[in-house]
């Protein structure tokens, strides 16, 4: 019998836990051809989660918790799961039920008839988003489809269910930068779509805000391509021809007209253009030093503070 094992995230989610358990346990009652175990990942929550879901470990012996000793972020979250988890099969699903995890059945049932290693939901609709995460995902994608080598299917979160040779390669990514939807594909095997309708939110806000949604967006690109820095390149050939243009430009109108250039617009918008560039391209430079930076200091990317649950499972 495969094992199957839910990796679930949970940050501030304590008004969706309860709800959230019941219908898993349900899930696992009336999914009895495969073993069905629970991985939550408390990411340093500091409402009444980790409460709960110790509460949940002593009532079903089939969950577990990690606690990491703080926020480390919803990637860094599943990091931590990836590595604790021993499963056949392992599904990542929102702590908030917008990622149905009845679907589990469906997506186990794809993987294992056609052989496939990644099953990954795509959402048909996404039901309680503004327009403007709607808009801004979609500009994204098509962004870092147009940036990186590699393909990173739209409209998919993290919600997918993945293979043991696939959770083997995750675990021997070591990046500092984690940006899982990008990650999965690099690492190839076989994968597909699971079209399915994403629900809002159970309860409570998403914990992604603006800021972290950018930070996010801005590891997605400068983890997986190069090409920002092509773009200096393409910035200093565009400039120095203008200028070489305006010199010829100049130099015509000396010999052969009257005009009087004035010396000081040329001089004034020549600096600004210029310095404008070169400040966005160490800008972009300083970007990937700073991720050299990062990695180069060689950190764990998760400090766990406890471990709840599944002492019968042996994780030697
Ligand atoms: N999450 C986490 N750490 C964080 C932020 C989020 O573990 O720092 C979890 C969160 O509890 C949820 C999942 O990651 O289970 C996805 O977050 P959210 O639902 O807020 O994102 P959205 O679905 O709005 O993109
Ligand atoms: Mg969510």
């Amino acid at each position: 019998m495969d094992k199957l094992e839910f990796l679930i995230p949970v940050y501030n989610e304590d008004t969706c836990l309860d709800h959230l358990m019941e219908r898993l346990d349900r899930v696992r009652r009336d999914f009895t051809d495969v073993d069905l175990s629970v991985l939550f990942v408390n990411d340093g929550s500091s409402d009444n989660s980790l409460e709960k879901l110790i509460g949940y470990t002593q009532k079903y012996d089939y969950v577990r918790v990690i606690d990491l000793s703080r926020n480390f972020g919803h990637q860094f979250a599943l990091t931590a799961g990836f590595d604790y988890c021993e499963a056949d099969y392992v599904c990542i699903i929102d702590g908030d039920l917008q990622d149905p995890p009845e679907l589990i059945k469906d997506l186990y049932n794809r993987a294992k008839q056609s052989s496939i290693n990644v099953v990954y939901g795509q959402r048909s609709a996404r039901a309680g988003e503004s327009m403007f995460k709607k808009v801004s995902a979609s500009f994204f994608y098509k962004l870092i489809n147009v940036m990186c080598k590699i393909e990173i299917p739209r409209d998919t979160g993290d919600f997918r269910l993945i293979d043991n040779k696939v959770l083997n390669a995750l675990k021997s990514m070591k990046e500092s930068h984690r940006f899982i939807r990008g990650m999965v594909p690099w690492v190839g095997f076989k994968s597909e779509a699971f079209y399915y309708e994403r629900d809002s939110r159970h309860a409570g806000e998403t914990k992604y805000t603006l800021p972290k949604m950018i930070r996010f967006a801005l590891d997605g690109i400068f983890s997986f391509s190069r090409k920002p820095l092509r773009l200096a390149s393409y910035l200093g050939i565009i400039v120095a021809l203008l200028g070489f243009l305006g010199m010829t430009y100049m130099i015509y109108l000396k010999l052969f007209t009257n005009t009087a250039v004035e010396g000081i617009t040329v001089v004034l918008t020549s600096i600004a253009i210029l310095g404008g560039v070169q400040l966005l391209i160490l800008g972009i430079i300083g970007e990937y030093l700073g991720r050299i930076f990062e990695q180069s200091k060689h950190r764990p990317l998760y400090v766990i503070n406890e471990i709840y649950g599944g002492e019968d499972i042996d994780l030697s």
